[in-house]
């Protein structure tokens, strides 16, 4: 199977080199030439088997420069026990009838971020050796907290490769930041930099585009990459669980269902990373009937489903579900592409306007082909809040902000369309890692919070709620500090240059 890219402006490129380069140098995204299909009799052989063996048959065709053992090898590696805390690795949890939670949460940083990050490692590692790179790989990431630490666990210890991931200082929570500066693994670093998270982006931005640098590195063994979402390798993995909650749906019904059983996906959506998944899996043969995108405050992916104008000139907004606070979505271009009939032109058109005017429309066709796939909602704070109350309630379950969007959103749905398709929502992280949210919406205010530190709300929560604390949080405040290095936002590049040197090839 080989790659194109999404504006035709790059010659097909086999999986390794796909997810080596990341993006398009030229702008645009990989996508597969074609999409294998699972026949009726393949989906139903899935059940019974374990999550990597699912995930083998899901990847495979994708990654056909890669042998039937490597690819084993890369998921025994990343789908372990040392990894994952739960046995499923993904459990679907039933809610109510009709309603049930996967919880995509459960690996080491308490995110669903773990679930592609701690496989694309491995693929990148071998892809190196594939492509005859003898360059050691340095990933750079900015981070506003979350992705530097999924980042950190995935790449620790994988050969060829080093990660370095600078954050704001000061900027991010006292859990984050130990999270991250407590991280082991002889090829991870981690920076503070003084400024805020834009600076932090900005910068290393910059260092990608300082050629002087790049040949300093080369002259050194070290090519520079990025772990960025829209790398073919991070969505990948994610395919396999949407096959995998299907299969604990339908577990028990293979002998005497005549037809396979559809089903409703929501998906909280930020980048449009996590439902894209859901879109290949419909389409290798899934049998999903609507995937419901579900959007916080910034809802321009709501107003562009339901419009066909995708705006992002407006104001960006603050919530508590801060990983769906986007106004560009960078997967959506991955989406455009396929339905309008893998029309590079247009694609490129379409996102020349975005970034020349933030805004684009698309044709009457693409919408209606859309339509029929997707539905789009959106939730607010206090719907949102209200969410994660009523379903500790009613049910004693505990959500997190982003998950409670999706849970509001697909009530909504319901309500609209009474359609009672069982549905699956994706739950992407655990309540845990937003506890002053989560907190804050069991009690009804936030006043009183703030005499409270971290860890203090961590274990108020795990108290109120009567649920323990997620494992990767629990032991925070009694491991060492390994990382404490500080530097200036004009001191990047000098900085990454004392790493890889102290640290010796
Ligand atoms: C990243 C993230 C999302 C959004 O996922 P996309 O793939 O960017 O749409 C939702 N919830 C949580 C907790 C996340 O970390």
């Amino acid at each position: 199977m080989l790659y194109i890219s999404t504006r035709g402006n790059h010659e097909p490129v086999s999986a390794s080199r796909a997810i080596l380069l990341g993006m398009v140098p030229s702008g645009g995204l990989f996508v597969p030439d074609s999409i294998p299909v699972l026949e009726e009799g393949q989906l139903r052989a899935l059940q019974g088997q374990s999550y990597t063996g699912v995930a083998q048959q899901i990847v495979s065709p994708y990654l056909d420069d890669y042998s039937g053992a490597e690819i084993d090898a890369c998921l025994a590696c990343a789908y372990s026990s040392g990894n994952f805390s739960h046995p499923l690795i993904a459990p679907l949890y039933r809610l109510d009838d009709g309603i049930h939670l996967l919880e995509l949460w459960h690996g080491p940083t308490a995110a669903f971020k773990d679930m592609a990050l701690q496989l694309m490692p491995h693929l990148l590692s071998r892809a190196l050796g594939k492509e005859g790179q003898r360059d050691e790989l340095v990933i750079l990431v900015a981070t506003s907290g979350d992705t530097g630490k999924a980042a950190l666990e995935g790449f620790s210890d994988v050969p060829g490769i080093r990660i370095i991931v600078f954050y704001p200082h000061g900027g991010v929570s006292r859990v984050q930041e130990l999270q991250m500066t407590t991280t082991s693994g002889a090829n991870t670093s981690v920076v503070a930099v003084r400024g805020n998270f834009d600076d932090c982006q900005g910068a290393v931005k910059d260092v990608f585009s300082d050629r002087e640098l790049e040949q300093c590195l080369k002259k050194k063994g070290f090519t520079l990459s990025s772990a960025n979402s829209i790398n073919w390798g991070r969505l990948l993995p994610q395919i396999v669980y949407y096959f995998w909650a299907w299969l604990q749906l339908t577990q028990g019904e293979g002998e005497r269902g005549a037809t396979l059983e559809r089903v409703n996906i929501v998906v909280p959506t930020g980048n449009f990373g996590n439902i894209l998944a859901a879109w290949y899996a419909w389409r290798m043969g899934l049998p999903v009937k609507k995937l419901i995108c579900a959007s916080n405050e910034n809802r321009v992916l709501t107003d562009f489903f339901q419009t066909g104008i995708y705006d992002s000139n407006r104001e960006f907004r603050r919530t508590s579900s801060p990983s769906m606070d986007i106004l560009i979505s960078g997967n959506l271009e991955r989406l455009l592409f396929a339905v309008s009939g893998s029309d590079g032109e247009r694609t490129q058109g379409w996102m020349d306007e975005l970034k020349k005017t933030g805004v684009f429309q698309v044709d009457a066709a693409t919408r209606q082909a859309l339509d029929r796939i997707i539905y789009a909602g959106w939730a607010g704070e206090r719907e949102t809040m209200k969410t994660i109350r009523e379903t500790f309630t009613k049910y004693d379950y505990l959500l997190d902000t982003h998950t409670a969007v999706g849970l509001s959103v697909y009530e909504q749905y319901r309500a609209a369309t009474a359609d009672n398709t069982p549905a699956i929502i994706a739950a992407t992280a655990s309540p845990f890692k937003f506890s002053a949210s989560v907190l804050a919406a069991l009690r009804g205010d936030d006043m009183w919070l703030q005499d409270l530190d971290e860890f203090s709300i961590l274990t108020e929560l795990s108290r109120l709620s009567g649920v323990s604390v997620h494992p990767a949080l629990q032991d925070l405040q009694g491991k060492t500090v390994r990382h404490r290095l500080v530097c200036g936002k004009g001191e990047i590049s000098q900085k990454i240059m004392e790493i890889l040197k102290y640290q010796g090839r």
